[in-house]
């Protein structure tokens, strides 16, 4: 059966990215790869609005997260951790496995990140080289305004600034030249709408200078050897880099670029967030300015999330469950491709029929959520 996915991970990519992976290999030490290479940099400046170049690794997300980890932190580092769900506590859970010394703070699963809440930690922990934040956290939906988490902290003696960007970047705005980040990890799989398998890295200025005064224990993760090859005229992998991934990287940053394309994850979050809850469901993230453009969780207050997530897979619809303590209490619904009124009408109504004994008007929450995507 063809199942109509909505995991946060892999997305659904378009034909025209599948195809382009499906190209005959070309050499990587060549002038062909060279440009592959060159263009896809050129785009993801652009996204990034950063002159600054990305270092990919064939990994996946949780690779970019120890390549940060290991560049930038070890016995001799304090880290601030702020952590709201599964993901905060893995980017915490990696570096502690470097011997950093960590300064955890905790947000309960489904809100936000304030800025207060940071430059508090940062206040209390002058001694602090690094602060690692989430600003998708995909395991509850909670979206973290960086910009204004950045903006609230003291400008002198600022720790490095590491953020987990791999459910954010592609699907909604992430700036990190712009707003002070200083290394930002991602993955092809989520809002870069490429197959998994490409770990992609970020630095600032601060942060190059920075790693090329430590030592890393990590030979295949080292950032500064990979900045030798990167930053080349003609730019190179240290490495065999997955050459097919690379094809549908460059086809898949061209979709990202489309005129609207953040306002429109905002656009369909919102409907499918009004339809969620005219069904009766309750959306985890309460507060409004902290929902993700890229995935909503939500659960039923019957307490049969589990049983409706069940029979949703039984009719062909695949999301995501809670995971951690959320476990068998969430359903994840992910929307970072291009999710239109035909998208969402095919999640609501699968909902609607995965509900069984349907509570709710049907008429209802199509309507309401039919008036949200148009409003
Ligand atoms: C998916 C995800 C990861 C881990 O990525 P993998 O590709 O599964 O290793 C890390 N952080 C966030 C926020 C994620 O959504």
């Amino acid at each position: 059966m063809n199942r109509y996915l909505m995991t946060p991970g892999p997305v659904p990519v378009s034909a025209e990215v599948s195809l382009a992976s499906a190209r005959p290999l070309i050499g990587h030490r060549g002038h062909d790869f060279s440009e592959l290479f060159s263009r896809i940099e050129a785009k993801m400046s652009r996204l990034l609005k950063s002159g600054g170049k990305t270092v990919i690794f064939p990994a996946s997300g949780t690779g970019s997260l120890e390549s940060l980890a290991v560049n930038f932190t070890g016995p001799d580092t304090k880290v601030i951790s702020v952590s709201c769900g599964v993901f905060g506590d893995r980017f915490r859970e990696i570096t502690a496995f470097t011997g950093a010394h960590m300064a955890n703070v905790d947000v309960e699963p489904g809100e936000g990140v304030t800025p207060e809440t940071v430059a508090e930690a940062v206040l209390k922990n002058p001694d602090a080289s690094v602060l690692l934040l989430t600003q998708n956290e995909t395991s509850t939906g909670v979206f973290n305004r960086i910009d204004e988490i950045i903006s609230a902290l003291p400008r002198n003696n600022r720790p490095l600034i590491l953020v987990d960007g791999v459910s954010s970047v592609g699907a909604m705005p992430c700036y990190p030249e712009e707003w002070g980040i200083d290394g930002l990890a991602t993955a092809s799989q989520k809002g870069l709408l490429t197959p998994p398998g490409l770990a992609l890295v970020w630095l600032s200025e601060r942060a190059w200078d920075a790693a090329s005064k430590r030592r890393c224990n990590n030979y295949y993760f080292d950032l500064t050897r990979q900045k030798k090859d990167l930053y080349k005229e003609a730019p190179e992998n240290p490495y065999t880099p997955p050459v097919s991934l690379y094809f549908a990287l460059d086809a898949a940053l061209d979709e990202i670029s489309a005129e609207g394309w953040f306002e429109q994850h905002i656009r369909a979050a919102r409907s499918l967030a009004a339809g969620i809850e005219s069904l009766g469901f309750e959306l985890l993230v309460r507060d409004e300015k902290f929902r993700s453009p890229g995935v909503t969780a939500f659960s039923h207050p019957s307490g049969e999330t589990s049983a409706i997530a069940k029979r949703l897979k039984a009719i062909g619809v695949e999301p995501a469950g809670g995971q951690g303590k959320l476990k068998g209490k969430l359903i994840r619904m992910s929307h970072y491709h291009d999710v239109r009124w035909p998208e969402i009408s095919l999640a609501l109504g699968s909902l609607y029929a995965a509900l069984g004994d349907a509570r709710g008007d049907a008429g209802d929450f199509m309507r309401r959520a039919f008036e949200t995507w148009e409003a």
